[in-house]
């Protein structure tokens, strides 16, 4: 089966989960021309975002999905032949691109297809995938913000550049279902980028469990691209999305000392100035109990670092109270880092057990309703430095980058904010703008969470 897109070999022993739930897998054929391929590199960069694995064979997809061409007839005949050879292969067949705009060409001679969308339909095609191979949602596991799977828009993208993990935080079962890191090699991340910057999309939201580790378990292997050599390298990739002239943002970042050597590149705008670390806890017992990387890195210290070097840095994380054998006093020694860290953005998780993970073995379970008392201290003391914090960015003006418009109100997000997970800069009288401008705002407003502008004069 042709494949547009590389697949590590180790990914395919990727074991099922403890639980049983399978990681789902897409057979993807891509017939025609460039534009089909960047539909196809579109629809593939949603799917692995949400979790889903590409097969590399027909007899290993749960589903298929061809993306035709219907140029000339023999790009048609082309096109149905395959068709018909995933019917007869796997069985289970959506058909895209060009042909799928003659449904009727498609449905005549192969009526079992699932169902039939169109060119540059790569929306329909991911719902289409959706209904047909539910996505393995779990709130604690997935990459994606928790409000569970939405398609992006045509603006923004997320670029997985590695599946699984080497650490093994005593919460966390991803190791066991995913396996070990498998980082993708950076030429491929990079033409995968530049195809998706391509096709018109203006940021790009940098995913992987570890991605300060990207690269570790192919010992940096060099790679080239536009003629340049770049190691498969947390910093490397930095350096090289920062050549495509976009917004690009890094997520699920961990403290290391190595992470130091972007923040230059996020004070010069190659890349934004938005780190999003998953701290987790402010005390050091509690890291230790957890099994965190970077757990004995003073993180007060790096981070008054960073932001002498860059001091429009945002910082977003999330945290986990009532971890087992929490005390009163680590407690407060998260409230009081947090203090000191003045973080932008933060989340936060009161600890609940998943199957399988070795800190059910902890003692001392936090009592529910400690878990309550403490997730709403700590919500309070977040919500009162987001606040303090937005309160600064009133009077200054900010490009920001649109997400949607209604009626007179365009919501859009500045640097400092990741879609889904963080606030956003409500743009009044911005009914003009459409998805996808960018546009400069002068703050009005801010609350815990969002700001408020209107249109800075040109
Ligand atoms: S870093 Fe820890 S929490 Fe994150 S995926 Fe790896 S083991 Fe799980």
């Amino acid at each position: 089966m042709p494949r547009i897109s590389g697949q590590p070999k180790a990914r395919a022993k990727l074991k099922a989960s403890p639980r049983g739930t399978r990681v789902p897998k897409v057979g993807f054929v891509s017939l025609g021309c460039p534009k089909a391929l960047v539909d196809s590199e579109r629809i593939l960069t949603q799917l692995r975002a949400e979790g889903y694995e590409v097969a590399p064979t027909y007899e290993a997809a749960d589903v298929v999905v061809v993306n035709t061409c219907g140029f000339i007839d023999s790009a048609v005949d082309e096109s149905l032949d395959a068709i018909g050879e995933a019917l007869e292969r796997n069985g289970r067949v959506i058909v895209t691109g060009c042909l799928g705009a003659r449904p009727e060409r498609i449905l005549e001679r192969h009526p079992r297809v699932l169902k039939v969308t169109g060119p540059h339909a790569y929306e329909e095609v991911v719902s289409a995938v959706h209904e047909h191979l539910p996505p393995r949602t779990d709130p604690f596991l997935d990459l994606l913000p928790p409000q569970g799977v939405r398609l992006t828009p045509r603006h923004y993208a997320y670029l997985k550049i590695a599946e699984g993990c080497n650490n093994r935080c005593s919460f966390c079962i991803i190791p066991t279902m995913r396996g070990d890191l498998v980082s993708r090699p950076i030429d491929e991340v990079m033409r995968e980028a530049e195809r998706l910057v391509n096709a018109g999309v203006k940021e790009l939201l940098v995913i992987s469990q570890d991605t300060s580790a990207y690269g570790a378990d192919l010992r940096y292997a060099r790679g080239s691209w536009r003629g340049q050599e770049y190691a498969t390298r947390f910093i490397d990739l930095a350096r090289a999305l920062g050549e495509l002239g976009v917004w690009v943002r890094m997520h699920y970042v961990y403290p290391y000392p190595h992470v130091d050597k972007v923040i230059p590149l996020m004070a010069e705008r190659r890349v934004l100035p938005y780190l999003d670390i998953p701290f987790q806890h402010g005390s050091a017992s509690v890291l230790k109990r957890m099994r965190r990387p970077a757990h004995a890195v003073d993180t007060l210290a790096r981070i008054r670092a960073w932001r002498d070097d860059c001091p429009d840095l945002t910082l977003r994380s999330t945290f986990i109270v009532g971890f087992p054998g929490e005390t009163e006093a680590e407690f407060a020694e998260l409230l009081k880092w947090l203090d000191e860290a003045q973080l932008d953005r933060v989340g936060c998780f009161k600890y609940s057990p998943v199957e399988g993970a070795t800190a059910n073995a902890l003692p001392d379970h936090v009592a529910p309703e400690v878990q309550e008392e403490r997730y709403a201290r700590f919500m309070e003391r977040a919500a009162r430095i987001s606040a303090r914090r937005l309160a600064t960015r009133v009077g200054r003006e900010l490009r920001v980058l649109v997400d949607t418009v209604d009626g007179d109100i365009a919501v859009a997000r500045s640097e400092a904010d990741a879609p889904q997970i963080d606030g956003v800069v409500r743009i009044e009288g911005g009914g003009k703008l459409r998805e996808g401008d960018w546009a400069r705002v002068r703050i009005t407003g801010a609350d815990a969470y969002d700001l408020t502008g209107h249109l800075a004069p040109k």
